[in-house]
């Protein structure tokens, strides 16, 4: 599966330009060296986004997937 591979291997792209990088820290380094961007950090995982709407809207899918990983566990 050539796609599968393609995507495991160049999993960071720039959504300024749409290249792609083989790390977070190359990228981040490109969105800083390249388009003057600061990244923004997921509080949680670590990600980063470069427009804060997505930021948000990553984290606000993570509490949701987090709530119902503590349905399935039994929490209340
Ligand atoms: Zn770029
Ligand atoms: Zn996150």
């Amino acid at each position: 599966m050539d796609f599968m591979k393609y995507f495991n291997n160049k999993k960071y792209y720039c959504e300024q330009c749409d290249k792609k990088f083989d790390s977070q820290d190359i990228l981040n380094t490109h969105a800083k060296e390249i388009h003057k961007k600061t990244l923004l950090k997921c509080s949680n995982c670590g990600k980063t986004f470069l427009h804060e709407k997505d930021r948000l809207h990553h984290m606000r899918e993570e509490k949701q997937t987090e709530k119902e990983n503590r349905k399935i566990k039994g929490y209340k």
